[in-house]
């Protein structure tokens, strides 16, 4: 139990002060299997000379980023290969069967730095996912080579689209529970993602339901709002969904405060993390045949 404390503690010094040739840290590696009790007096005392608090690494609700948005990545989340950035047109959902997960059976590997309340918190989007879909998903087992791998690093929520037929990332920032990347809804958009589902307001018949206001975004973030036309993905003849988990939220990449995108419709609201939508449901069922709909 002290050396979890301690390794934890490890753990938040390295985050926290960034500093990957901490003697302190070192030295206890090397002592933890001697003497722990030193090591965490050790601790202790580096974190209070840096104001740094025995807390887990966790980020507050007061963060004006979405960490959707903070990866830097296509449209905030989503890692593409150069070939997916050049193809992503459409509506959002891919219609590539290649990009479909064999079987429709989703295998995750949980990264151990995950504690068990936010493994908990995966697994119950995991289970949302079981209950309204055909989709099943499973643990990867050692032989497995393709497989989601869901990690805790820092730099915000993200997941590659679709399937790739190899070691595919998601990420999940810790946050406390219900916030940021655990939010109920974040946790299945990023899965949405990783099933080969794009965001909502791409879609090429978006003018028709919101308006993005350019002068109120990021500089340089306009890609961001990138309109796509074609039949490379679908909407499966849906229709928009405001309520989708997929859509971003009105505020999303604003330089100002202001939102950048409203919704024509004056009584629609957009942005929802809290889970799935009417029309995500169908939209992930139509995508993998499942027999309930088709
Ligand atoms: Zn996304």
């Amino acid at each position: 139990m002290v050396m979890a404390r301690i390794q934890f503690s490890l753990r938040i010094v390295h985050g926290r002060l960034r500093s990957p040739k901490c003697k302190i840290c070192k030295m206890c590696r090397m002592q933890l299997n001697e003497s722990g009790m030193l090591c965490l007096f050790l601790l202790l005392s580096l974190m209070l000379r840096s104001g740094v608090q025995a807390a887990p690494r966790l980020h507050s609700s007061s963060n004006t980023i979405d960490p959707e948005e903070a990866a830097g990545l296509v449209e905030g989340d989503m890692k593409l290969n150069e070939y997916e950035q050049q193809d992503m047109q459409g509506r959002n959902g891919l219609i590539a069967a290649e990009k479909r997960w064999p079987n429709n059976l989703v295998i995750y590997k949980i990264s151990e730095d995950f504690d068990d309340s936010h493994r908990a918190a995966i697994l119950k989007g995991i289970a949302t996912l079981e209950e309204n879909t055909c989709v099943r998903f499973r643990e990867a087992e050692p032989e497995d080579t393709a497989y989601v791998d869901i990690s805790a690093k820092p730099g915000g929520c993200y997941t590659a689209v679709g399937y790739r037929g190899t070691v595919q990332e998601m990420n999940l920032e810790i946050y406390p529970l219900g916030e940021g990347c655990f939010r109920p809804g974040t946790i299945l958009h990023e899965f949405m993602h990783a099933m080969g589902f794009y965001h909502q307001q791409s879609s090429s018949i978006r003018d028709d339901y919101i308006q993005v206001v350019y002068d109120n975004i990021v500089p340089g973030k306009e890609f961001n709002f990138k309109k796509y036309e074609s039949t490379v993905v679908t909407d499966f003849e849906l229709g928009y969904d405001y309520d989708s988990c997929l859509h971003y939220r009105p505020g999303a990449f604003s330089i100002n405060g202001e939102d950048t995108i409203i919704p024509l419709d004056p009584n629609a609201q957009i942005g929802q993390r809290v889970g799935l939508s009417a029309k995500d449901i169908d939209k992930i069922n139509i995508m993998h045949k499942c027999p309930l709909l088709v």
